[in-house]
């Protein structure tokens, strides 16, 4: 098998698309056109990402070029809503069209081309209703029967083809057919329908036409027109491909081809445009971008980045058989990415007040913070130190375990960036809650260095109360609680496996250098995880979403 090098050095073996094309630019031509064309009834979601990485990649690495079709054949579903988000979802992810093209732009050709076939007697007018045609379609053992209309003169088709665009005939009182073999062991080659009667406006050609053509009709001819060399699509379109062929013959028009792979799929995740649809109206999420959902936009609200998303892409190659990817994958992916890119700061989610009982009061001293140690030029900032602080409940313990080497009676911890603290002493309530640590600190122990050159493993973050501001954090699950939700058991609906904990709503007490970051600035919270400021965020009341914790259980799958 031919093999390519990649950038890391591996060599990785040629997925079966960079096969054909450089089969295609060997012995055909060197031309290499794909195209990304999605129907604007929705906001793209991971899965379109992945097809997206896929044909602009292609293009680019194969010096050809990509285009941007909508496929906006069925005008009840579409708005122009999601033709504006598909585009800016694109370009976040860093690619850029050749060319910008809707079906509907096609549909006086498309039109012209479907008189011509009716000409060659290849396409009838059917009085059947859907409903007739679809239970007179046979089954995959039997063949399908011949409409009474099949037969009908070209004169007469030419006539009621022309009065259904004159807009004669009411929603579905006629379709236009094509005439192909009502016995064909491929079902959809059983005289498929070209174009049905719909009396709705479309987004772009207003009221301009009543008819309008089925995807098969509309998306084989509009690649043909767009001289698409390669038309790559989903595996559930590989029986469509010998009707997206016979189109192209019968009108011996340019021969784009179709190639097919496997879709995405990821556990923990629905998919289908329809569902995300459902959860929207429902209120079950707040919107398309709700952090919970699989949508780009949701992606880049919760703080996933272009980088991430594509390299995610990368590492779930192409397969030619349906398969699921784990979830940690693409999270195990943002980490990755955010790791070398996002700064850190420190912020205390469940926080436990400490008292330095020896520090002065009313001083503040400043700490030098590293805040990327995987990016020398992200520089260092300072961090305010004083007598009372917060640290994590977590990080403290009454009677810990062996090896433990955080906060405990008796014991020493370093605070990140400043000195290293004893408690002395614990404060509770009535109720015998654990409210305040007292503490005291080893002056001659800053940032880093003790005066006896003890060492002490421990390491915790914290901030200081007095500088300290309060923000909101959001935090997500997944949300649904079965792995596979698309798999609904008798009596159910995907609804029924929601998580009710997908969103949990926190606080957070944040070091000064947090709290004016701007929507979308990207942080890690030290050793808790990687946050991204919401655009719900004001002065005074950040509103901070957990992109990823740091726990990496993708590693843990990986070296198993
Ligand atoms: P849905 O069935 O959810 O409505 P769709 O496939 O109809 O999705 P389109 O807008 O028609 O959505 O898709 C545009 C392109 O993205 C198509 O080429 C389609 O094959 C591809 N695509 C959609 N979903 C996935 C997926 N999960 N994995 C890979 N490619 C996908
Ligand atoms: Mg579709």
């Amino acid at each position: 098998m031919a093999t390519t090098n990649e950038t890391a050095g591996k060599e990785r073996s040629l997925n079966f698309l960079e096969e054909v094309i450089e089969n295609h630019i060997a012995n055909v031509d060197n031309r290499i056109h794909t195209r990304f064309p999605p129907e604007p009834n929705g906001y793209l979601h991971i899965g379109h990402a992945k097809s997206i990485c896929l044909n602009f990649g292609l293009a680019e690495k194969y010096h050809g070029k990509c285009n941007l079709r909508f496929d906006d054949t069925n005008p009840v579903k579409e708005d122009v809503e999601y033709v504006d988000s598909i585009k800016a979802d694109i370009q976040w992810l860093g690619f850029q069209w050749a060319e910008e093209h809707y079906a509907s732009d096609y549909f006086e050709q498309l039109y012209e081309w479907a008189v011509e076939l009716i000409k060659k007697g290849l396409a009838y007018v059917d009085d059947q209703t859907q409903e007739e045609i679809r239970l007179t379609r046979g089954t995959v053992t039997e063949p399908g029967k011949e409409s009474p209309w099949r037969n009908r003169s070209v004169e007469e088709n030419l006539d009621l083809f022309a009065r259904m665009r004159a807009g004669e005939f009411a929603d579905g009182e006629k379709v236009l057919r094509a005439k192909i073999d009502m016995a064909d062991p491929n079902m959809l080659l059983r005289d498929p329908i070209m174009y049905r009667i719909i009396h709705t406006s479309h987004h772009r050609t207003g009221d301009k036409w009543c008819i309008y053509p089925m995807y098969d009709y509309a998306h084989g001819q509009s690649d043909s027109i767009e001289k698409i060399t390669h038309s790559i699509c989903t595996l559930e379109f590989d029986v469509h491909r010998p009707l997206y062929d016979w189109f192209i013959q019968q009108l011996g028009i340019f021969p784009s081809h179709q190639y097919e792979f496997a879709r995405l799929n990821l556990t923990y995740t629905v998919m289908s445009k329809r569902k995300l649809l459902q959860l929207v109206e429902s209120k079950v999420v707040n919107g398309w971008d709700d952090p919970r959902m699989p949508t780009i936009s949701a992606l880049r609200r919760k703080g996933y980045t272009p980088a991430s998303i594509r390299a995610f892409a990368d590492r779930v190659g192409v397969a030619k058989r349906d398969n699921v990817i784990d979830l940690s994958l693409l999270e195990f992916c943002v980490r990755e990415d955010l790791n070398k890119t996002a700064e850190r700061r420190m912020a205390v989610l469940d926080p436990i007040k400490v008292v330095i009982t020896n520090y002065p009061e009313g001083k503040t001293e400043m700490f030098t913070a590293v805040n990327n140690p995987e990016d020398a030029a992200a520089g260092t900032r300072q961090v305010p130190f004083s007598r009372e602080l917060y640290i994590e409940r977590g990080d403290f313990m009454e009677n810990p375990p062996k090896k433990y080497y955080r906060l405990a009676p008796g014991a020493e911890v370093r605070l990140r960036y400043a000195y290293l603290i004893k408690c002395e002493e614990v404060i509770k309530d009535s109720e015998g809650n654990i409210v305040e640590l007292r503490c005291t600190y080893d002056p001659q122990s800053g940032e880093g260095s003790s005066s006896d050159g003890r060492r002490v493993k421990g390491v915790i973050h914290w901030v200081s109360v007095p500088h300290a501001q309060e923000a909101e954090v959001r935090l997500y699950s997944t949300l649904f609680t079965k792995e596979d939700p698309n798999d609904i058991e008798e009596g159910k609906t995907f609804l029924d496996y929601l998580n009710p904990e997908s969103m949990v709503i926190g606080r957070a007490f944040i070091e000064p250098a947090l709290q004016n970051a701007q929507s979308g600035d990207k942080f890690q919270f030290e050793r808790i995880g990687y946050f991204c400021v919401d655009p719900d965020s004001k002065p005074g009341k950040m509103v901070f979403n957990r992109t990823v914790s740091l726990k990496d259980t993708w590693a843990k799958i990986a070296d198993k």
